[in-house]
């Protein structure tokens, strides 16, 4: 090797695989350390109370934007957050509702979709992309009353406008989804299970949480404000 030609610097892997490696000696190192205690606490078991739906999409980190620690969240991520209704699909995320619910007894279950989903984008720009992609379209068909619903109520929007009011319809549709998975209606009827549906913006940070009663995402701060309200 030249002097001239530049040396990779050995704190920044190039080989995505190397990557993880550093994060994995930084993890053992560093990070897990420092909270000993609470990994052996969790090694006994887990007692999560809340069940987080989010999108497969890298840029979502539930354990980051809601600063949770291991054992908090039971997670469920896949393309598009979505929850098949009973029956449609019994496979992966049917097992983790019906697990999370009976089994952890979670109280609450989050459905997250976001900003710039592609997933939601998929399903209105340019269909033929999913061709070569037949399991996907299938598993977009979960969404497709989502998409109904916007092109009826909004068929003005297009673009990105668009896109981001089926993100957030998409998250109401798939917990209307949820609520027809038997646990999750016998928690509801019992009081024991509550749904919220969010949506995280990527660019601002921010989130919006579904108001049932006003039937729209409100902001983060004006929904906070409304429950000291709706509590004092
Ligand atoms: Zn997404």
């Amino acid at each position: 090797m030249s002097e001239s030609q530049p040396v990779p610097s050995p704190a920044v892997a190039e080989d995505p695989v190397e990557r993880l490696f550093d994060g994995v000696r930084e993890f053992r190192d560093n990070v897990f350390p420092e909270r000993r205690e609470r990994f052996e606490e969790l090694a006994k078991g887990q007692n999560p109370r809340i069940l987080f739906i989010t999108c497969a999409d890298s840029r979502v980190v539930p354990e980051m934007i809601t600063q949770t620690e291991p054992g908090d969240l039971f997670v469920c991520r896949n393309i598009g957050n979505i929850v098949p209704a009973y029956g449609e699909m019994m496979g992966g995320v049917s097992a983790v509702v019906e697990y999370a619910v009976v089994a952890l007894g979670v109280t609450d279950i989050v459905v997250c979709g976001h900003s710039n989903c592609g997933a939601m984008a998929g399903l209105i720009r340019d269909p033929a992309k999913l061709d070569n992609m037949p399991t996907v379209r299938s598993w977009l068909r979960n969404a497709h009353a989502a998409r109904s619903v916007v092109e009826v109520l909004h068929p003005e929007l297009e673009g990105d406008d668009k896109i981001q009011a089926l993100v957030e319809q998409n998250v109401v549709t798939q917990l209307q989804h949820l609520s027809t998975h038997p646990a999750v209606a016998a928690g509801i009827a019992s009081g024991r299970v509550e749904l919220h549906g969010w949506v995280y913006d990527i660019e601002t940070g921010s989130i919006s949480l579904h108001d049932a009663a006003q039937g729209r995402m409100v902001p983060f701060e004006e929904s906070q404000g409304l429950k000291r309200k709706a509590n004092a």
